[in-house]
């Protein structure tokens, strides 16, 4: 069960604090491509994710998209950011992750995992002994609105989050 639960629990991308993974030791962090950067339809690198690339990248936080996605959408996105990628990862299972680890030439204590699905990305990253983060999908967050999302957050952030 506790393999479900996430180290921390984010609106988005946009609400990781980097200072604070690098004080934790985090040096890589291994992302899921739909949802999690960009919405599951869209193509599209927004200036805001330019932005949180470039931060990353000035801190020197190595970073490879991992997907479950077909290659073709996974390496055109990679391609565009300037990313390594691994699309078709079969993902929660371990050789995709462990692939990830030795591109990024980092052990798993360093390396965060962020991702909007519990039984890929959270479970996944855990069974590999890595710092999970889970994300509001960015699909449901256009649906829903942000405000009715806050609220559904909050409660559901107190039951997911280990520390809790
Ligand atoms: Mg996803």
């Amino acid at each position: 069960m506790k393999l479900l639960y996430p180290d921390l629990y984010l609106e988005s991308i946009f609400s990781i604090d980097f200072d604070k993974l690098s004080h934790n030791g985090i040096k890589g962090i291994i992302t899921d491509l739909d949802n999690t950067l960009i919405a599951w339809k869209d193509k599209r690198l927004t200036e805001q994710l330019e932005n949180w690339l470039r931060e990353a990248k000035k801190r020197n936080i190595k970073l490879i998209i991992v997907s479950n996605n077909k290659n073709s959408r996974v390496y055109n996105f990679a391609e565009k950011v300037g990313l390594p990628a691994i699309p078709n990862a079969n993902k929660p299972r371990r050789k995709s992750f462990q692939c990830a680890l030795n591109q990024l030439g980092l052990p798993p204590e360093e390396v965060a995992v962020i991702g909007d699905q519990v039984f890929t990305d959270v479970l996944g990253g855990n069974r590999m002994g890595m710092f999970t983060v889970l994300v509001v999908p960015i699909d449901d967050k256009e649906f829903l609105g942000t405000k009715v999302l806050r609220t559904a957050e909050r409660l559901i952030l107190r039951k997911i989050t280990k520390q809790s």
